[in-house]
């Protein structure tokens, strides 16, 4: 039911995004034949008795598989222990590539394959074992074979893992006090719209598409928080990918909310972040009075200053620092 509603909080697709989709379901024949552009993310739910050629792609002309089909949306797999193991290993690829690669004797083709994979799974076959209302029958190695169908590679590239307890009825018949789908929305469109501005001239989208040089670039960590980072590698085992997926999930939360384990940098003279500064702010800065610094700018002072930035009542941080510049030369 969780995994219904993910289509609800999705940020709409880019032109470029929606051209990308629409090309793959162009290629399969499953274009409406009254579609131009598909324009909202699409949610694929295949079912677990689809084969390896369907889910990834195949067959002797190759066709784009169910991974390709979600491009730029959501791969849903239900009761994920269901599928078969060698269905659920070819997913690797493209869960790490973001793209698939079928090989044929004539030919070699690769299919975008850059999804959200949402999977659902019961804690043993029953369905109860951490339900404390009701008797899990299940005997341990029985939870053992079924958990075992997942590989720890496929688990090692799940970035989010919720254990999901049972809802009591109080808060099932009660007044419902959650947020709607549309603030949530909100808030992944503001995130969304962050990372798009910061990886503009990296043909990347979003967070979790940065490889290792992006994430070297953008979650640079202050030494409190990599010495965090580096104690809980040694302790708890993290693998490199673990590591590398702690640092792209707190880069989101990081979007949606405050920032907290990845700061910027400070401010420039102290100053708060804001985005325009009053004359009032900068006077501060240089250290004069506002007036003075109004009569300077209005007289042609700052002469560099005034063809620009400074002519405006507001200024950036950037404004600020040239100003500051321009006065201690004045003072020298
Ligand atoms: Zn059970």
């Amino acid at each position: 039911m969780l995994a219904k509603r993910i289509p609800t909080i999705l940020p709409p697709m880019t032109f470029e995004e929606s051209l990308e989709t629409t090309r793959i379901h162009s290629v399969t024949g499953l274009l409406p034949s009254e579609t131009g552009l598909i324009t909202t993310r699409p949610f694929r739910a295949p079912h677990h008795t689809i084969s390896d050629a369907g889910l990834v792609g195949g067959g002797p002309i190759p066709r784009p598989g169910e991974v390709s089909m979600a491009h730029n949306g959501v791969l849903f797999l239900d009761e994920l222990p269901e599928f078969p193991r060698n269905v659920l290993e070819v997913l690797r690829q493209p869960l790490e590539d973001r793209k698939v690669t079928i090989a044929r004797a004539q030919m070699t083709l690769t299919f975008p394959a850059s999804f959200v994979l949402v999977a659902a799974m019961n804690p043993c076959p029953c369905g109860f074992a951490n339900d404390f209302r009701r008797e899990c029958f299940c005997t341990p190695p029985q939870i053992q074979r079924y958990m075992s169908k997942i590989s720890g590679p496929l688990m090692d590239r799940i970035d989010i893992q919720v254990d999901v307890p049972a809802v009591p009825y109080k808060d099932l018949a009660g007044p419902r006090q959650s947020e709607s789908s549309e603030t949530i929305r909100h808030r992944v469109i503001a995130a969304r719209n962050t990372q798009l501005r910061r990886f503009f001239d990296e043909h990347i989208y979003s967070n979790a598409q940065m490889g290792p040089r992006h994430i070297r670039k953008y979650c640079v960590l202050t030494p409190e928080c990599e010495k965090i980072m580096e104690n809980a590698v040694t302790k708890l085992g993290f693998s490199a990918r673990g590591y590398d997926r702690i640092l792209k999930r707190n880069r989101t939360r990081g979007c949606a909310t405050v920032r907290v384990t990845i700061p910027q940098k400070p401010m420039p003279f102290g100053l708060p972040r804001k985005r325009n500064y009053t004359t009032k702010d900068v006077a501060k800065v240089l250290g004069i009075g506002a007036d003075l610094l109004r009569w300077r700018i209005k007289t042609g002072k700052y002469p560099d200053a005034q063809r620009g930035s400074a002519g405006r009542r507001l200024f950036t941080i950037d404004d600020v620092v040239t100003l500051n510049a321009l006065d201690s030369r004045r003072g020298q």
